[in-house]
């Protein structure tokens, strides 16, 4: 099951209180596929959201929409107010067709009633990503005018979002995952939210791991560098017949180094046969590159 149909489910089973049926329907309706004299229906891939649609609008107006199945690949489900007489009844019930608003504010009667509108148009057009591979939730507005009243009733509480037009809808979308917690929360999808913030939490632990392996390598390539410097020096010497005439401190500090080439200071000093610290034993090898370096001038 995809992730949005699992915040979808989520807002599917919550049970409207009795003065947000109607936003709840509305939602659902006026984000729908169509919202008409002519239509009143709905087109998703989702049945249980075609099912959700029915629901919403049966507990309201007694009546039930009709679910179609279609699409021969992937199944698509359609439900539709068939009547005229039912669409007009349902169409009387808000302010349909006003000049300059798309959304009838009439209908919000509580706070808890724009809750409810905003759960019914996301059902009805919305989208969510798995947060594991991207941060995006977004509503598909056909009309101009539906999309900027959603945005403005977003803005209202709290949520900001961005409109873009793409392939001839309207797209308010966030990509902040703050955002996308707070439209659930609104929504009521709670447990939806908190695996959010989970997969936030374990997104951050993995990038700390990743930072921390990331500064070990370095730590390990350092050492590896410093290690091949030094040999090289010890090399030098030995060939130039110099390593056996080092005082004998360094020359211990030499061939310490010379049979154990990937070891790290720490790990040379518990090697050692006489008590070293990692600053001494550095210190030592420090000088051993010092007269290389003057050797080989
Ligand atoms: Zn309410």
């Amino acid at each position: 099951m995809s992730f949005c149909s699992k915040v979808k489910n989520e807002l599917l089973s919550l049970r409207p209180p009795e003065c947000c049926k109607p936003s709840y329907a509305y939602g659902f309706m006026l984000f729908g596929r169509s919202f008409s004299i002519k239509k009143i229906n709905i087109q998703t891939a989702n049945e249980n959201v075609a099912k959700g649609y029915c629901d919403a609008v049966f507990a309201v107006y007694k009546v039930r929409p009709e679910i179609t199945q279609g699409g021969s690949v992937r199944p698509t489900y359609k439900a539709e107010v068939l009547s005229e007489a039912d669409r007009l009844k349902i169409l009387a019930s808000v302010d349909y067709g006003i000049e300059d608003r798309a959304i009838d504010d009439g209908l919000f009667l509580r706070e808890c009633c724009i809750s409810s509108f905003i759960r019914g148009a996301f059902l009805a057009c919305g989208n969510i990503n798995d947060p594991e591979k991207e941060y995006r939730i977004e509503f598909s507005v056909k009309q101009e005018r539906a999309a900027d009243d959603l945005l403005e009733l977003l803005a209202q509480n709290g949520i900001k979002m961005r409109k873009t037009l793409r392939n001839g809808i309207f797209l308010l979308y966030t990509k902040e995952s703050s955002a996308i917690e707070d439209l659930l929360t609104l929504m009521g999808a709670g447990k939806v939210t908190l695996d959010i913030m989970d997969t936030k939490i374990m997104k951050s632990v993995k990038n700390n791991i990743n930072r921390a392996r990331n500064c070990d390598s370095a730590n390990i390539s350092k050492t590896v560098e410093a290690s091949i410097k030094q040999r090289t020096a010890i090399d030098y010497l030995e060939k130039a017949d110099r390593l056996y005439s080092l005082p004998q401190e360094l020359l211990d500090a030499a061939l310490l180094r010379k049979n154990n080439p990937e070891a790290t200071l720490k790990e040379l000093c518990r090697l050692s046969d006489t008590p070293l610290t990692v600053s001494g034993l550095n210190h030592r090898l420090s000088r051993i590159i010092a007269i290389y370096e003057e050797m080989a001038k």
